[in-house]
């Protein structure tokens, strides 16, 4: 792993959320207000363009910071926030590590759950990103610990954010808008844990033929 495919995984996210950004809208508008789909595709696109147009030789590291910062200013809702902070706090668990080794990936998503805990407080079954990207952290390090291959590893995380997003829908919302709904978030999908599942999930075509 090298910073090609940070960016790869980056731009695999930004097109992801592009293709799904209606959808993310519509979940939104049933517990928020309607504009999730809408942040987060501006807010990836202009990250795929950063990164794609940043240093050729930028560390790993360097580029998820740039990214993180991107987001962070490019998206005024808590999600721009929360992703924004994840992926700095990411970027800087790596260094200034040229290359990355099979062990980075549990770092770098792991790294990024403490960050939207850090920022935004949210514990696991509180209807947000946190439901997404926790069990996805876990698998990974699960898997990566008993020698599965990146790819496996990946998957596993990828099927565990899935679950996680599903079981947003009958929990009641605990943190941002959809708090102030009470009750009333009860029976919908988390647009904020779905969107995660996704950038989850672009790591997938990125580690296809990695070991
Ligand atoms: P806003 O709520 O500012 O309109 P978005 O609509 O882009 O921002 O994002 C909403 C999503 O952000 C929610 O679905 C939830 O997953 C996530 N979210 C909101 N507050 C928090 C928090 N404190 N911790 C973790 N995730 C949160
Ligand atoms: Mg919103």
């Amino acid at each position: 792993m090298d910073s090609d495919l940070v960016r790869q995984w980056l731009r695999n996210a930004a097109s992801s959320i592009r293709a799904n950004r209606d959808y993310l809208t519509q979940l939104d508008a049933a517990i928020g207000d309607a504009d999730h789909g809408v942040n987060m595709s501006r807010g990836f696109s202009e990250v795929a363009d950063t990164v794609g147009a940043f240093d050729r030789d930028a560390t790993p590291g360097r580029l998820l910071v740039l990214a993180g910062q991107t987001l962070f200013s490019a998206v005024g809702g808590a999600s721009g926030a929360l992703w924004g902070f994840a992926l700095q706090r990411a970027g800087r668990a790596l260094g200034e590590t040229p290359e990355l080794d099979r062990h980075s990936l549990p770092v770098i998503v792991s790294e990024a759950l403490a960050g939207v805990i850090e920022l935004g407080a949210a514990l696991e079954g509180d209807k947000t990103m946190v439901d997404a990207l926790a069990p996805a952290a876990r698998a990974l390090e699960e898997q990566i610990a008993s020698g599965a291959t990146i790819f496996a590893a990946v998957k596993a995380a990828h099927e565990r954010a899935e679950a996680g997003v599903r079981a947003t829908v009958p929990l009641l919302a605990r943190r941002g808008r959809a708090f102030y709904l009470r009750e009333r978030s009860i029976g919908h999908q988390d647009p904020g844990a779905t969107s995660t599942a996704l950038i989850v999930a672009a790591l997938e075509p990125v580690f296809l033929n990695v070991a």
